[in-house]
């Protein structure tokens, strides 16, 4: 059933543990995805990002999200990801877009108040979730969707871009954001050396902010499962995950091709990725969880 974020994440705080959003830019992706979430019997969050646009439009992939998400026997949003423009965000939700991101996080602090408040007024009046983002968030050289600049960050580069507790309360209280991206340690795309999460800034985080706002983190991706753990038991609730599964078909993909010489056919392939990626999908679901 096709549902926005707050009912699937409100349940999941509680809980204490969180939910993937993943990125589903092609047919294979989607389905995975959905059918990983039914067969585990658990919630999910997809989406589709502004810049996957260039790989497929809104305008082919978003019905099918919706349909896939209304036909599924358990809870999934339909999440908007990075709309970094309003015309683009609007058009989402004319789709049917449960949720949508609107990231102004590249304009300064006052600004992008200012844009997410007057739009979460526009949402909440179509029961449409709202996630923003507070500090931009690194992208790596290797990135897969990511938004700001890119280079090779170590752990120390990715310091600088910190969200301040203090800064994502106010933020939240004066716009009514339903959920907040913030930084902590993690980045978009492939990591250059294992990251290391402040755990402690997002339990900073999280008592500075209205209980009834969620933390996101991005870039989960090659995160070690005990850091993620603790970052979800400190109050994280949505956790964006993508870079390492289209990583993982791509592997399967070339041995596919090269145990069989090149003699299978691409629909065979296609079936093949989409196994792949439906246990991969059950694999990060699982952990997400946190064993609940
Ligand atoms: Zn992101």
């Amino acid at each position: 059933m096709l549902v926005n974020m707050r009912e699937i994440l409100d349940i999941a705080e509680k809980e204490r543990y969180a939910v993937p959003c993943i990125n589903t830019p092609n047919m294979e992706t989607l389905r995975a995805v959905v059918d990983a979430a039914e067969e585990l019997n658990t919630p999910v969050i997809i989406d589709h990002a502004q810049v996957h646009d260039s790989v497929i439009p809104i305008e082919k992939i978003g019905p099918e999200m919706v349909k896939y998400a209304k036909q599924a026997k358990v809870p999934v949003c339909v999440h908007l990801d990075h709309g970094v423009d309003f015309n683009f965000v609007m058009k989402a939700i004319r789709l049917g877009f449960s949720s949508i991101m609107y990231d102004c996080s590249a304009l300064p602090f006052e600004e992008n108040m200012k844009n997410v408040k007057d739009f979460v007024r526009i949402a909440k009046e179509l029961d449409i979730t709202v996630e923003a983002e507070l500090g931009v968030m690194a992208s790596s050289a290797e990135d897969t969707h990511g938004d700001a600049e890119s280079r090779v960050l170590t752990n120390e580069d990715i310091k600088e871009y910190f969200t301040d507790p203090e800064e994502a309360g106010k933020f939240a209280r004066e716009t009514g954001c339903d959920a907040l991206a913030v930084c902590f340690g993690t980045m978009h795309g492939i990591y250059a050396e294992p990251p290391v999460l402040d755990i402690e800034r997002v339990k900073e985080i999280r008592a500075a902010m209205p209980d009834n706002c969620r933390i996101v983190m991005h870039g989960a991706s090659g995160v070690e499962f005990d850091q993620v753990q603790r970052a979800i038991d400190a109050g994280c609730s949505k956790i964006n995950y993508y870079s390492y599964m289209s990583k993982a078909a791509v592997k399967f993909a070339e041995e596919k091709i090269r145990e069989t010489e090149g003699k299978i056919g691409y629909h065979e392939l296609q079936e093949a990725v989409y196994g792949l990626m439906k246990e991969h999908a059950k694999e990060v679901l699982t952990a997400f969880r946190n064993g609940k």
